[in-house]
């Protein structure tokens, strides 16, 4: 069983403008002692998805609307306030993406270190104040002991973020989610911290989701990424899948923007565009009007379901037209485990239902495999 599945996922914000649907059908699982990277541009649903899993999102405006999110085989969203305190702190514990607003300004660092220990630990205060100065060192802050004294107001933005992610950690959780938790640091310190993220889950086989613009800091610490674009998972593979062979053109588009030391300097590609407005979500591809493949009605009706790629990598899912049964276009590009030939000339992984969540129903699943045959019937992606 994972640490954390979640499940069908639906999240939507009441406005004065309209119903925005942030969060899609998301599915997303976190093993023991596994780093999983998600990456997307801003106002993909990456902070609303680790938000939900702490129960921090405010109703209203927002309203889980459907799915599951369990941890450790419980389920945490029907879990009250005070069964949530019991946990968050704990076994799970929230690196947030802004230190100044997440932090109590009117408690000193130590306290705030402090607290969270005495709380769910068996442990006596001066202990407590040992293992806080600690952390503040392991984290790379100069002079601990003034630090403990200081005030948020008083600390600069990087050194708040370097508190709050000891704050985060000194509980030894199961389970970190680290929302953008490196942006705001010289490379100096991001290195530091990788370091001890990477220390703490070989100490005490964290699992860590490692929410991120940033490619190659990702690439440093995850195990597995999962890939995000308006409110939905586009794709999820290995990490040497995201640079060796992604699949989703909009995952293409983003490892082709990384700044290579090879070739001839020259422009980085663009995604142009931008992502739809989720008050009026597409009703086909929410990638539909930049993607570079688009290829006719079936890419603006209908969303793709995820469908796992037959091949050699396990893992490998991806929601794009060019993998399911419902178009006869294929990916331009060799599909890994297809040699050159391209995907849909050796056969495809299973197609599954969409309005199902992309978890696949009895009875409705289509599966080709890689000789080609389709092994029962249904139709795979359904309208939304
Ligand atoms: S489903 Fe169509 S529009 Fe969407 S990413 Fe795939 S090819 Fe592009």
């Amino acid at each position: 069983m994972a640490l954390l599945e979640i499940e069908d996922l639906h999240v939507h914000f009441h406005t004065e403008d309209g119903r925005v649907e942030a969060i899609n059908g998301v599915n997303l699982t976190v093993d023991h002692d596994e780093v999983l990277g998600v990456i997307g541009e801003s106002g993909c649903g990456k902070t609303v998805t680790v938000l939900s899993v702490m129960g921090l999102l405010q109703s209203p405006p927002a309203e889980v609307v459907r799915g599951s999110v369990r941890f450790d085989g419980r389920d945490l969203l029907p879990l009250s306030d005070e069964e949530l305190d019991e946990i968050r702190g704990d076994d799970v514990s929230m690196i947030y993406q802004d230190p100044m607003s997440s932090l109590n300004p009117v408690l000193s660092v130590g306290r705030q270190l402090i607290e969270p220990l005495v709380a769910h630990r068996d442990i006596s205060k001066s202990a407590a104040r040992e293992r806080a100065v600690e952390m503040l060192d392991d984290c790379g802050l100069a002079d601990p002991e003034r630090i403990m004294t200081e005030y948020p107001h008083e600390l600069s933005g990087g050194m708040r973020q370097r508190v709050m992610i000891a704050m985060a950690l000194i509980t030894e959780p199961k389970l970190l989610l680290a929302d953008e938790p490196t942006t705001a640091l010289d490379v100096t310190i991001q290195a530091q911290i990788l370091d001890l993220l990477r220390d703490l889950r070989a100490e005490f086989d964290t699992s860590i989701v490692f929410i991120t613009h940033d490619l190659p800091v990702v690439s440093e610490i995850a195990d597995r990424i999962a890939v995000m674009y308006a409110g939905r998972v586009v794709e999820t593979c290995s990490i040497g899948d995201l640079f060796d062979s992604p699949l989703h053109p909009y995952t293409r588009r983003l490892s082709e923007s990384i700044p290579s030391l090879e070739g001839t300097p020259g422009r980085l590609p663009v995604i142009e565009g931008s992502v739809p407005n989720l008050l009026d979500p597409p009703e086909g591809c929410p990638f539909a009007d930049r993607c570079p493949e688009h290829h006719g009605d079936v890419c603006d009706s209908v969303v793709p379901a995820v469908t796992p790629v037959a091949g050699p990598h396990d893992d490998h899912e991806v929601a794009c037209h060019l993998y399911t049964d419902l178009s006869d276009e294929r990916p331009p590009w060799p599909v890994p485990g297809a040699g050159d030939a391209r995907v849909g000339d050796r056969g495809r992984g299973s197609t599954r239902d969409a309005a199902d969540g992309g978890r696949g129903r009895p009875g409705t699943e289509s599966t080709r495999t890689r000789d080609g045959r389709r092994s029962d019937g249904g139709t795979g992606g359904d309208r939304q």
